[in-house]
């Protein structure tokens, strides 16, 4: 190299051209990096953790960024933990440990396997043993512990619903006995007041349908999915041993759920603690097997644009993408439309992973919340209803839509309840 060629790379400490400085900011990335002077303490603290190990094997490709929901509307995912931790960061009493959904989608498109599932609930865990837990989580988990909800409603308002409906129900914390089908009604379903509008259509559609059910009625409680993953492994375990009591008590050919979480749960995490396999099925699941029948019963016609949600418990987690829109696209009149992130790539609506209870932490680190963003798409894909299949999100997204002032423009509904219109007639 002549030493004229030399001198063209050598950084100038002053070059102004045009008037502006550009002093060889360019050239510095020859400069070597110091790369072996990071503390790391607190990344130990976490991959020293059972189950968070593989926070470890993170390499820094920032695949999950660009899928991450919370990312999406503020700075999060697996990679910017991993960074933040080998600069110093304790996750253990760091508002990050409470942002991540558990929506899976981090996961899908690891290259190294940095699970996010198992990484939060270890590391919250430690975090609840040393009394470091939001005020509005720890709520939500004392009530769960001292009434079986999250809500802290008592177990007799459980089967409120049931009573202001002229159905047939048998409830079998005082008929127990053999059953067809076993139906896990779920907290919101049970409680919350558009849950209930749903679980009462539920009903319907199984008399309709000629199905020998029943609930657990008073004896049901919480299935303690959001629980574990919220990092009350030990909470998680009474849960279960106090539902797989009640399943035993009461044999069935079939465990069908409302909630895309206890579906996880009886699927794959029960059997760990109990040796025992679950017959479960989400209610879409056993209703899509009804489908023939159900098309006979059709008597009105929904002719409205609808779009469906992807509940991450049942799409992204357990695969099923098919039977809520078996369902939709079975329902006369509906003009049914994707959203942009659907199926694998659907958007989280927030409430995972103990998301549902914190939307007063998550409000101060995002920009929105993941339901306020999820209704704007729904819009803008022209849909006049959004129609959902989990118990959280009818609350969720009516509150979303309000916050967006979207009232008027957007309906939310369950799939039961648009099934259960067409069939009972039902305003
Ligand atoms: S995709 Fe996996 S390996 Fe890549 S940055 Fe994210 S967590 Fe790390
Ligand atoms: S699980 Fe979902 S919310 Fe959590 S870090 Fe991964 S992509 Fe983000």
């Amino acid at each position: 190299m002549s030493e004229h060629e030399y001198q063209r790379h050598v950084e100038k400490e002053h070059a102004i051209i045009d008037g502006i400085d550009v002093s060889g900011i360019w050239n510095r990335m020859w400069v070597p990096r110091e790369t072996t002077d990071f503390d790391f303490t607190n990344l130990d603290k976490v991959r020293d953790l059972k189950g968070a190990e593989s926070i470890g094997w993170c390499y820094q490709c920032a695949q999950c960024i660009g899928v991450c929901p919370v990312d999406n509307v503020g700075s999060y995912g697996p990679r910017k933990l991993y960074s933040k931790l080998q600069n110093g960061m304790d996750l253990f009493t760091h508002s990050d440990l409470w942002m991540c959904t558990t929506c899976n989608n981090c996961l899908r498109v690891c290259p190294k396997g940095v699970d996010m599932m198992k990484i939060m609930p270890a590391v919250r865990e430690q975090a609840i043993l040393e009394g470091n837990v939001p005020v509005e989580l720890q709520e939500m988990l004392q009530n769960v512990a001292e009434y079986g909800n999250p809500m802290g409603e008592s177990a007799r308002k459980r089967v409120r619903w049931m009573k202001k409906l002229d159905e047939p129900i048998r409830d079998l914390s005082k008929e127990p006995g053999d059953v067809d089908v076993l139906w896990y009604v779920s907290d919101y379903f049970s409680y919350h007041p558009r849950g209930i509008d749903a679980a009462q259509a539920m009903a319907r559609v199984f008399n309709r349908l000629g199905i020998d059910f029943g609930v657990l009625g008073r004896e049901e409680k919480c299935d303690g999915d959001s629980q574990r993953l919220c990092g009350e492994s030990g909470l998680f375990e009474e849960l279960v041993e106090h539902n797989h009591a009640m399943f035993e008590k009461n044999p069935h050919e079939r465990l069908v759920v409302s909630d895309p979480h206890a579906y996880n749960a009886f699927k794959n995490h029960y059997p760990e603690l109990t040796g025992n396999e679950y017959p479960v099925q989400h209610y879409t699941q056993f209703l899509a097997e009804h489908i023939d029948q159900l098309k006979q019963m059709f008597t009105e016609r929904f002719e409205r644009k609808v779009t469906f949600h992807d509940p991450c418990y049942l799409g992204r987690h357990n695969g099923e993408y098919e039977a809520p829109r078996t369902l939709i696209e079975a329902i006369p009149g509906i003009e049914f439309m994707e959203m942009y992130r659907c199926k694998q790539q659907g958007y989280c609506c927030g409430g995972g992973g103990g998301g549902m209870w914190l939307d007063g932490l998550t409000g101060e680190h995002t920009s929105e919340r993941l339901s306020e963003n999820r209704v704007r798409e729904a819009i803008m894909v022209g849909a006049e209803v959004l129609v959902v299949c989990c118990p959280y999100e009818v609350s969720r997204f009516e509150d979303a839509v309000k916050s967006t002032d979207n009232e008027g423009a957007l309906e939310v509904m369950d799939i039961i309840e648009i099934i259960d219109m067409c069939i009972n007639n039902k305003e």
